[in-house]
């Protein structure tokens, strides 16, 4: 048996390994399976389609029964072009803050949970506490999907509910905007400019989708859907990026632009998507093949991330409201991984330690305070899914 060690000390080793969403996180997930090892514990790895990098899922307790899947992503944002006072890639401990990337955004709550693992593993567990850790969340949630996936259809019992530790100063949240990303290319008929009509003009049809985005834009904010929960209180679009023409006297035979839907939980974004899509392929691309069959529209959607509401009610957010002390769950404006897991039918709370102030910035960092009021909330959840042996 490997001896024990503090969150703190955990959180150093894990910091150590730089798992920057671009690199592979197998070292620090082999890290975890040994670990976990230690106490008897075994884990699964499942591989990326490149196998350079992999989620983890272990069970500890009753497998037969349905648990509790603690929840957290691996990777980490990129540190290029920040000024950091110290080494982003070693825990540096200052005035009760522990410095380092990754420290809240969010290391810490796996940091925790593997620190509670010799105690999880010595308690009489009557529910078992599932670990679920992924990769590329920071690059769109696209990682953990496999891990989704495994859940629902290969696991012999679904974990009932879920915590995911995304850095809430150990507040309770159970409601989120989604984020989805679509990008749109648009291919037309390049010709010199004082022949236009016969030319297919990339940038002009991209303009029409761009302004098209807006009035759907307009129309929901003025008409809702609404959850005054969040600010502003409705889904926003935003386009974001826009590139096409290269000199006066062409016209431009590609336009690419990228834009944004934010939804509330009440809006199904697919709606909006399918509104703009219809758009553009049943009133503008019959115009566009009229000219060049080979023009027309392309779009993909890198970042799909569904909004996110637990009912207050759910015996999850009960749990974290009780063990917190909190008297009502938060919403917050930053996306995460739970609406994936609400998805497939397990009712989860967003609660990590540290702050999303500190999150993706130079000297990023965690209160040691925050630690160990991790330890201390996850220490409450073991009695919580224990027998009562007194
Ligand atoms: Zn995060």
């Amino acid at each position: 048996m490997k001896r024990t060690k503090t969150s703190t000390e955990i959180l150093s080793d894990l910091i150590g390994f730089d798992t920057t969403s671009h690199k592979s996180n197998l070292d620090l997930m082999h890290y975890i399976q040994d670990y976990l090892d230690g106490f008897g514990i075994k884990s699964r790895l499942i591989k990326s389609e490149d196998g350079e990098k992999a989620n983890l899922h272990a069970v500890i307790g009753p497998a037969d029964v349905p648990g509790i899947i603690l929840s957290g992503h691996s990777d980490v944002v990129p540190v290029d072009g920040q000024d950091w006072n110290s080494d982003p890639f070693t825990l540096t401990e200052k005035n009760e803050m522990l410095f380092g990337r990754g420290t809240c955004d969010m290391k810490g709550f796996i940091a925790c949970a593997l620190a509670k693992v010799p105690e999880m593993a010595a308690a009489p567990l009557v529910r078992p506490i599932h670990f679920g850790f992924s990769y590329d969340e920071e690059v769109g949630c696209t990682g953990v999907e496999s891990l989704i996936d495994f859940l629902r259809d290969e696991i012999e019992v679904k974990p009932a509910m879920c915590i995911v530790g995304e850095p809430t100063s150990m507040r309770p949240i159970n409601a989120h905007k989604g984020g989805h990303h679509l990008n749109c290319r648009v291919t037309g008929h390049e010709c010199h400019s004082s022949l236009a009509p016969t030319g297919v003009n990339a940038l002009e049809y991209a303009a029409n989708i761009v302004s098209f985005v807006t009035k759907i834009k307009k129309r929901i904010a003025e008409q809702g859907p609404f959850n005054s929960d969040f600010v502003p209180p409705y889904t926003t679009i935003n386009t974001g990026i826009f590139n096409s023409g290269t000199a006066m006297n062409i016209v431009p035979n590609l336009a690419e632009f990228e834009f944004e839907i934010r939804p509330i939980p009440e809006e199904n974004p697919q709606h909006i998507i399918d509104e703009i899509r219809e758009y553009a392929f049943k009133i503008l691309e019959p115009q566009m093949k009229a000219i060049d069959p080979k023009t027309g529209f392309e779009f993909t959607e890198p970042v799909k991330i569904p909004a996110f509401h637990c009912g207050e009610d759910s015996e999850i957010v009960q749990v974290a409201l009780n063990i917190t002390g909190e008297n009502t769950a938060h919403k917050v404006s930053f996306a995460t991984e739970a609406g994936l897991f609400q998805n497939i039918d397990i009712p989860t709370v967003v609660c990590g330690p540290g702050s999303i102030e500190q999150a993706h910035k130079p000297d990023e960092f965690i209160k040691t305070e925050q630690m160990i009021k991790c330890d201390n909330f996850l220490g409450s959840l073991i009695g919580l899914y224990s027998q009562d042996l007194t």
